[in-house]
C-alpha cells in the first residue's frame, strides 16, 4: 500500500493514485517544468484513513436521501460528514508517514520547517466532462508537522463540502467512487499570481491565450473573490491584444503568523496593471510548453516570486466545444442599443430577458424560467437558480469564479467582475447581455428596424436584514408614504414640526388654551405616525427647540436672540428649563398608551449629562409615565459629551442609543452645521465623529444597548457599512434613501457572516 508518493514517481496516468492535481503535477515536474517541489498524500491513503476509523457506513447514513436542492438540508448533513472525520483519529502508520515526507520537504527545501500548501486533490476531480474546479480546500501556508497532518485531514474532509455533494448527486457519481488525495506543496510566496489559458474559452478561439493576473497570492483568483486583470495574448507571436484592468479591491497575502489573509489593496495598487509585457511573455512561453506537453488546451494555475515563475496545476479546460444549449443571436454591427454594463465576457452566447437581482440566498425563488440572474457574486446555493437563469451576470469575480465555471458548464451566457451591476440594473428591467463581449445592454435587442423602446420596470425587492432598517419622519403628514417604504418602524419622529406646523408658540397655546390643548398639539401629531406605523415601533424624540426657528412663531417674540442657536438654549436642556411644555409631551404619550397605542418609544435630544436622564424620568413618574418600564427610553447620542461617557448613561437606565450624526459632527469637528461658510468642511465620516460613534456601538453592544443612527450619516452608504460592521442594531434613514441603505445593509450582513464563515472555515470551501 503506497501512502505517500513524490511528484518524481507521478505521471498523468496516477489520477486514482493522486488525483487530477497530483498527477498533473508530477507530469508537469517530470516534464522539466517550474512547479515546487511537493509530495502526495494518497487517494489509497484516503481509503485506507475512511477503512481504518471506520466511517464509510456512517457516512452513507448521513447522506442517504439528501435532497441537495434543499440548501438547508445540504449545508447540515455536509457539516455533519466533515466534522465526523476532522474529529476521527488519524491511523498511525499513515500519520507517521505523513511527518517523515514533510520532514524530507523541508530537508529538499533547505533544512528549516517550510510553509506548504495542502491542496486536495480529487480522484475524480478533473474528469474531462465536469468541471469540480475549486470545490474541495487548500490549505495555505502551513507550517509543522502536525499542522500538516491536520491540513490533510481536513482536505478528507473537503470532500465533503455541499458544493462537493451536490455535484456529486446532480452528476449521479456514488460519494466513495471518488477518493481524495492531498497534495502537499512547498509554498510559493507569490507577489503575483493567476489563472492562464492556454485558448480563449470565452470565444473558444485557439489563436488566443488567456492570463488573469492579481497582487499577491493566487488564492483570490481561483475562488473568484478578486477580480483579476485579465490580458488575451496572440499565440502566433505572444503579443498582448487586449487588457482589462480590473479595480482589485483586496489581495490575499501571507501574514506575519503565516497565515493567509485578505486585505485591502494598498490604493496604488488598486487600479495598476499586474503584469508586464516581459512578464506576460514568460507565462505564455510556460503556457505554450504546458499545452504542447499536454497536447490539448490547458487551465493553469501560476504564480510569480521573486521574478521566476512558477507552475501550481495545470488541468484541461474542460467547457470547449461544448454544445450549447441555449441559441446564441448574433449582435450585427447594425445594432443601436445603450451599454448599460462593461465586465469579463465569461460564457458565450446573447439573451435578452427580465433582471431579477439575488442579494441574498432566501430569494432564490425570485428567479423563474428565463429571468437574467443578477448578483455580486453566485454560490453553490445559487446552482438551483443559475439553471433557471436565461444569462448571469455579476459584480465580482473573473474567468474563473465560480459564476464562470458553471455558467460555462451549463452553456449560459455569463458576464462577470462588472462592479456594479446590482446597483445599475434593477428588478424587471429588461437587458441583453452579451457573454462574449462582456456587455449588457438596454432593452431586448432586435433588428434596427424592429428595436423596441427598452421596458424599464422598478420594483423593490423583499430584502431582509438582521439590522432593523428604520425611517425618519419629521413632517405627520409624510407619515403613510414613510411606512409604505415597508420600513421597520420610525427611528426618529421629529416634534419641532408639530409645533412649528400650528404657527403658534407652544407657551402661547399653554397661556391661552391651557395644557390639556397643548397635549393635543402633540397627541394628535404622534398618533398620525403611530397609526401610520401600527404595530411597528415609533421613536418620539422630545422637542428640540432652537431658537432661532421658534421665534418666528406667534408668541414667540420671547425667544432669546442668541451668537450661536446651534450651541443654545435647545436640546434636552431647554426642556428641564421649561418642564411645563415637556410634561405636555409626556401626557401626550401617556393618552396615546391609554388610547392602546402601544408602539411608541421615547428618547431625549441632546444629552450631555445623566443628571438629564434621571430628571427626565422623574418628570415622567410623576405624570404616571415609568420611562424604561411603560415605554422604550433611550437617548440621542448627539455631543462628545454623550459619546465619551456613554457608560454612564447606560448605568443611569436606558433602553437604546440613537446617534445623532448631524449635531455629534458639528460639535465634534466645531463647524457649525447652519453656517454656509464652513460647509465644506462638514464631514460626518471624519475619523474622530467615527471613532466616538464605534466606541459607542461597541460598549452598548457590551452591556446589551440597543444602538441606532437617525442623523444624515445613516443614509450613506460607506458609513452604514461600518456601523453595520460595527454591530449596530438599527439604521433610520430618509425616506428616499430606505432601498439604497436596505440594500447596503443586506450585503454588508452577508459579507460580515461571510467573513466570519471564511474565518472560521467550518464549512470548508462553500
Ligand atoms: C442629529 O443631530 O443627527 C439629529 C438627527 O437631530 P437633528 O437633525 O434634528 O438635530
Ligand atoms: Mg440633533
Amino acid at each position: 500500500m503506497k501512502l505517500v508518493a513524490w511528484l518524481d514517481e507521478l505521471s498523468n496516468d496516477d489520477v486514482n493514485i493522486a488525483g487530477g492535481k497530483g498527477a498533473s503535477l508530477g507530469e508537469m515536474w517530470n516534464a522539466g517544468l517550474p512547479v515546487p517541489p511537493a509530495f502526495v498524500v494518497t487517494a489509497e491513503a484516503y481509503r485506507y484513513f475512511i477503512r481504518e476509523t471506520k466511517l464509510d457506513e456512517k457516512i452513507r447514513e448521513i447522506l442517504r436521501g439528501i435532497d441537495v436542492n434543499n440548501s438547508e438540508d445540504l449545508m447540515d448533513r455536509s457539516k455533519k460528514v466533515r466534522d465526523l472525520i476532522t474529529n476521527a483519529k488519524m491511523p498511525k502508520d499513515l500519520e507517521l508517514s505523513i511527518i517523515e515526507s514533510y520532514n524530507k520537504l523541508c530537508e529538499i527545501s533547505g533544512g528549516e520547517e517550510t510553509f506548504v500548501a495542502v491542496r486536495s486533490s480529487a480522484t475524480a476531480e478533473d474528469l474531462p466532462d465536469a468541471s469540480f474546479a475549486g470545490q474541495q480546500d487548500t490549505y495555505l501556508n502551513i507550517k509543522g508537522a502536525d499542522e500538516v497532518v491536520n491540513a490533510v485531514q481536513r482536505c478528507f474532509a473537503s470532500l465533503f463540502t455541499p458544493r462537493a455533494v451536490f455535484y456529486r448527486e446532480q452528476k449521479g457519481f456514488d460519494h466513495f467512487q471518488v477518493a481524495l488525495a492531498a497534495v502537499v506543496q512547498k509554498m510559493v510566496n507569490a507577489e503575483k499570481a493567476g489563472v492562464l489559458f492556454t485558448v480563449n474559452p470565452i470565444n473558444q478561439n485557439y489563436d488566443e491565450m488567456v492570463i488573469e493576473g492579481a497582487w499577491g497570492l493566487g488564492e483570490g483568483v481561483v475562488s473568484g473573490t478578486v477580480s483579476p486583470d485579465t490580458y488575451i495574448i496572440d499565440k502566433t507571436d505572444l503579443s498582448v491584444k487586449d487588457i482589462y484592468i480590473a479595480r482589485k479591491e483586496t489581495m490575499f497575502v501571507k501574514d506575519e503568523n503565516g497565515e493567509t489573509r485578505e486585505i485591502p489593496t494598498p490604493e496604488d495598487l488598486k487600479e495598476k496593471r499586474v503584469l508586464s509585457d516581459e512578464e506576460l511573455k514568460k507565462l505564455a512561453e510556460k503556457g505554450i510548453l504546458i499545452e504542447k506537453h499536454y497536447n490539448r488546451p490547458m487551465d493553469i494555475e501560476w504564480a510569480l516570486e521573486s521574478g521566476e515563475v512558477y507552475m501550481l496545476q495545470a488541468r484541461p479546460i474542460t467547457t470547449l466545444g461544448k454544445e450549447k444549449k441555449k441559441e446564441a443571436k448574433k449582435i450585427g454591427e447594425e445594432i443601436e442599443a445603450k451599454i448599460l454594463l462593461k465586465g469579463i465576457g465569461a460564457s458565450p452566447g446573447v439573451v435578452s430577458g427580465k433582471v431579477k437581482i439575488l442579494y441574498d440566498i432566501e430569494e432564490i425563488d425570485k428567479i423563474k424560467e428565463g429571468d437574467i440572474l443578477v448578483t455580486k457574486m453566485t454560490t453553490p446555493d445559487m446552482v438551483p437558480a443559475m439553471k433557471k437563469a436565461s444569462a448571469i451576470v455579476t459584480d465580482d469575480g473573473g474567468l474563473t469564479c465560480h459564476a464562470a465555471i458553471i455558467s460555462r458548464e451549463l452553456g449560459t451566457p455569463c458576464v462577470v467582475g462588472t462592479q456594479k451591476a446590482t446597483t445599475v440594473l434593477k428588478d424587471n428591467m429588461v437587458i441583453t447581455v452579451d457573454g462574449e463581449k462582456g456587455i449588457v445592454y438596454e432593452g431586448e435587442i432586435k433588428k434596427k428596424e424592429e428595436a423596441a423602446p427598452a421596458q424599464v420596470v422598478y420594483a423593490g425587492a423583499p430584502i431582509i436584514t438582521a439590522t432593523e432598517i428604520k425611517v425618519n419622519v419629521s413632517m405627520p403628514e409624510v407619515a403613510e408614504r414613510a411606512a409604505a417604504t415597508g420600513a421597520d418602524g420610525v427611528g426618529l419622529l421629529r416634534a419641532e414640526h408639530m409645533i412649528l406646523g400650528t404657527g403658534v408658540h407652544p407657551i402661547k397655546v399653554l397661556e391661552e388654551k391651557g395644557e390639556e390643548a397643548l397635549v393635543d398639539v402633540f397627541a394628535e401629531g404622534i398618533r398620525k405616525v403611530a397609526d401610520a406605523f401600527y404595530p411597528r415601533p415609533i421613536t418620539y424624540r422630545t422637542l428640540d427647540a432652537p431658537t432661532d426657528e421658534f421665534r418666528g412663531l406667534e408668541g414667540g417674540d420671547d425667544e432669546p436672540e442668541e451668537h450661536n442657536p446651534m450651541m443654545g438654549w435647545r436640546g434636552i436642556r431647554r426642556g428641564l428649563d421649561q418642564p411645563e411644555i415637556l410634561k405636555c409631551e409626556l401626557l401626550a404619550i401617556k393618552k396615546l398608551r391609554e388610547e392602546g397605542y402601544k408602539n411608541i418609544n421615547i428618547m431625549i435630544p441632546l444629552v450631555t449629562s445623566p443628571d438629564e436622564v434621571r430628571e427626565v424620568k422623574k418628570l415622567a413618574y410623576e405624570i404616571g409615565l415609568n420611562l424604561g418600564k411603560d415605554v422604550e427610553f433611550g437617548i440621542m447620542v448627539e455631543t462628545p459629551a454623550a459619546a465619551l461617557i456613554i457608560e454612564d448613561f447606560i448605568k443611569e437606565g436606558i433602553n437604546f442609543v440613537s446617534l445623532g450624526t448631524n449635531d455629534l459632527t458639528q460639535y465634534t469637528i466645531a463647524i457649525d452645521r447652519n453656517n454656509e461658510f464652513v460647509a465644506k468642511y462638514y464631514r460626518e465620516n471624519h475619523p474622530a465623529v467615527l471613532k466616538l460613534i464605534e466606541s459607542v456601538i461597541k460598549t452598548c453592544k457590551k452591556h446589551g444597548i440597543k444602538t441606532s443612527i437617525c442623523g444624515q450619516a445613516g443614509s450613506r452608504p460607506a458609513i452604514v457599512e461600518k456601523l453595520v460592521e460595527w454591530g449596530i442594531t438599527s439604521i433610520s434613514a430618509n425616506i428616499d434613501a430606505i432601498d439604497t441603505i436596505r440594500k447596503t445593509v443586506a450585503r454588508t450582513e452577508q459579507r460580515v457572516i461571510l467573513d466570519a464563515i471564511r474565518d472560521k472555515k467550518d464549512m470548508g470551501n462553500f
